[in-house]
């Protein structure tokens, strides 16, 4: 168990936001917190983004909560408790409702920045401690189209099979739906090295982005068009006969499936539905395939819509049918976002896994954990809602909500209704650091410690599991997520099996995930503390890795082994050694893919329109998305003063011809009205968007709330929300 005083100053640990995970170290100077560079780690070799260089501000207790608060029900106001009347009163109300209502109208709401540990634990508490099966979390807002997409095709899905150290090396990237040089500044280095290289960058996005300025090729598709687009450079692949048939033949399979929608979406046709004209589509194609290898990311772009997998899918069609997957410096990814992301999706809070990134549906994986858990195999509930869906169902068969880390009140889509959703509930407790929008609902909060005030291992955007280490102690007043869950399981009847050591749960999470696709047996805290990371798939017992081509030169990963048979449908795992060390596994597919054939497969997919088409009502497009100096719902950022002070507001961007179809300037305010609400911010006028598009991000509350707009239609397979594309009306407005 590590503490502050186990590591000289500064305490190497990791910042509180995105999905980069960028290694820093915190200094502690009388009482001053301040961050130290840390150019050893290899994921941002010391470059930090304004965020996390300012994330000491999230440590001032004038910003956040220091004591947990109870509604009083005669003046119907937060108001301060102990915790122990706080933890007495959810306790009473969950099973108040369990009792009146059955075990599944209490659900359970987490987040993509809970560390690995408390994702786990918060799943474990759902289905043994309240048996619910309604528990989801915000991270299905996030990665989750690419996530289904890669099981899919792959039976995996790790965000990057492959460490961002390999981007540089490869001849071109086509970056999906992502504006990567402000959601996560520092990974643009590998594109720019990758440039200097000689390779190029191809960025697919219907703005002009501060990342499509870096590229050597940019393509400004109509939103909800992108899975045209990939079916088209791919349709020009085939005509060009530059498809991998000897790879096709030996690696994949349904090929003969995908074909025909590739065939019958030729250039014109694409042009026609993507505005993208086809000279670009075919400079597309060539900058692809000419090299000999090459990748494709995409981010939340295609993934944030009603169709995002089978959209993810055209995009890793395009991978396959070119032989640019399962080998070194070619491949599919996935730039995830959140923080914990990834392992937030790994270890049980979806509805629909168990640890180790198992199926909650199958046997097998339900008595392996159960046998961890200690309890009958029959006694876990059935895989539940998605996040939106368990959301909409709030004050209906849904009585009582615990959240934890997340804000649906400004992130979820349809927000008005969303809010007017938990205002309905019997009861809803939240835990987190600030009083957030969704936190100043609830009938209870509960302060709760955050990043650099306790220990945890978040899992990157690259699979790879680092440990956050505790660099300051937490106010007083404040008590660990891990604690809460334990106190309640303890007032709810189960005395044993939730640990507030990081480190215990941690262990039992290796026991929960092995033979897992995401397999965390042989990685343990010393090893994180020592390696500075290591990639899962990472079996105990004595397994060691076969060198692979890429001479296992990845810092801070170890080697990287070739493959053998895939354990329970799992990734790859290496050939055995035994006695020795499993060095994780930092690129995926290399022999086979972890499908039970070891073949990737082909998705039968083709374009339809966005769930919500433009008409002469909602004659526009609205595309959301983020700000460099703001993070997802604005929570913790918008209380950093030169956060805030960067970016004060939400705004609505827009083309010069559509700002004076509707008339209105730079900075006038404009109402954007779709068929779920209006929101009002002033006008950001800009070539560098399409002209039959407006964007706004998404982090703010109030009048200008994205969000409101944002449509709910979700995608069949991951259950992801239209976030991307909805039709608007613009109209010259007053702030109310
Ligand atoms: Fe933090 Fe992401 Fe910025 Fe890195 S890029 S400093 S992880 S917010």
């Amino acid at each position: 168990n590590l503490a502050p005083s186990d590591t000289a100053p500064p305490t190497l640990t990791h910042c509180p936001y995105c999905a980069l995970q960028c290694g820093m170290g915190l200094a502690v100077d009388g009482g001053r917190v301040e961050v130290v560079e840390r150019a050893d780690f290899p994921v941002n070799r010391g470059a930090l983004c304004g965020k996390g260089r300012t994330a000491p501000a999230l440590l001032d207790r004038a910003a956040r909560l220091t004591e947990p608060l109870v509604r009083d029900p005669e003046t119907g106001e937060l108001a301060p408790a102990s915790w122990d009347e706080a933890l007495g009163v959810i306790a009473g109300r969950l099973q108040g409702t369990r009792d009146e209502h059955g075990a599944d109208a209490v659900a359970v709401f987490g987040g993509g920045g809970l560390t690995n540990e408390k994702a786990y634990a918060l799943g474990k508490f759902a289905r043994v401690v309240l048996g619910t099966s309604q528990i989801d979390y915000n991270g299905r807002f996030c990665m989750s189209s690419a996530a289904a997409a890669g099981r899919k095709a792959f039976g995996v899905d790790r965000g990057l099979p492959f460490p961002l150290e390999d981007i540089p090396r490869t001849g071109c990237v086509i970056l999906v739906g992502s504006n990567l040089a402000e959601t996560m500044p520092p990974a643009l280095r590998y594109f720019t090295e990758l440039r200097e290289n000689g390779g190029t960058l191809i960025v697919i996005d219907p703005r002009r982005t501060k990342t499509a300025e870096q590229a050597d090729l940019h393509l400004a598709p109509r939103p909800g068009t992108d899975l045209a687009l990939a079916l088209g450079m791919l349709h020009l692949v085939v005509t060009q006969g530059r498809t991998d048939e000897a790879f096709i033949a030996e690696r994949t399979t349904g090929w003969e499936g995908a074909r025909p929608a590739v065939m019958a979406h030729w250039p014109e046709l694409v042009e026609r539905i993507t505005g993208v004209p086809v000279p670009q589509l075919r400079r597309a194609v060539e900058m692809f395939c000419a090299p000999e290898n090459a990748m494709v990311l995409t981010a939340r772009g295609p993934e944030q819509q009603a169709k995002g997998t089978d959209t993810v899918g055209a995009w890793i069609n395009l991978c396959l049918a070119t032989g640019r997957a399962g080998r070194p410096l070619s491949g599919y990814g996935c730039l995830t976002g959140q923080g914990n992301g990834q392992g937030g999706r790994e270890h049980g809070q979806k509805a629909d896994q168990l640890p180790g990134y198992r199926d909650l549906a199958d046997p097998a994986a339900r008595a392996h954990v159960a046998e961890v858990w200690g309890v009958a195999p029959e006694s876990l509930p059935r895989p539940g809602r998605s996040a939106y869906e368990l959301l909409d169902a709030l004050g209906g068969d849904i009585k009582s909500l615990i959240l934890m880390a997340s804000n649906p009140v400004v992130s979820a889509p349809r927000a008005a209704h969303i809010e007017e959703r938990l205002r309905s509930l019997d009861f809803l407790a939240v835990a987190d650091v600030v009083l957030s929008e969704t936190a100043a609902l609830a009938d209870v909060v509960l302060p709760v410690t955050q990043w650099a005030e306790e220990t945890g291992t978040l899992t990157n955007l690259e699979g790879r599991v680092l440990l956050r280490r505790r660099a300051v102690t937490a106010p007083s007043g404040v008590r660990s997520d891990l604690d809460v869950l334990s106190e309640l399981a303890a007032r709810l009847g189960v005395e044993k099996g939730f640990p507030t050591d990081p480190e215990e749960v941690f262990e039992e999470l290796r026991r929960a995930s092995a033979g897992g696709a995401a397999d965390y047996s042989g990685i343990t805290y010393r090893r994180l503390v020592e390696e500075d990371g290591v990639f899962w798939p990472c079996p105990e017992n004595g397994e060691t890795g076969t060198v692979d081509p890429m001479d296992g030169a990845v810092p801070g990963g170890g080697t990287a082994p070739k493959s053998t048979k895939a354990p329970d449908g799992a990734a790859p795992g290496p050939a055995k050694t035994p006695g020795a060390q499993h060095p994780g596994t930092p690129r995926l597919f290399l022999d086979r893919f972890a499908t039970p054939d070891g073949r990737a497969r082909f998705a039968a997919v083709t374009h339809r329109p966005a769930a919500e088409e433009t008409d002469a009502e909602y004659p526009v497009v609205l595309t959301t998305g983020r700000v460099l100096a703001q993070y997802q719902s604005g929570a913790q950022t918008r209380r950093v003063p030169e956060l805030n002070a960067a970016a004060p507001g939400p705004f609505v961007q827009l083309h010069p011809r559509l700002a004076d179809r509707i008339g209105v300037g730079e900075g006038d305010p404009v109402a954007v009205v779709s068929r779920r609400g209006r929101a009002v911010a002033p006008a950001r006028i800009t070539t560098g968007i399409r002209a039959d598009t407006v964007f706004m991000p998404f982090h703010w509350a109030g009048e200008g709330r994205a969000n409101t707009l944002t449509n709910p239609a979700l995608d069949p397979t991951s259950r992801m929300p239209e976030f991307k594309v909805c039709a608007v009306r613009l109209e010259p407005a007053a702030h109310r």
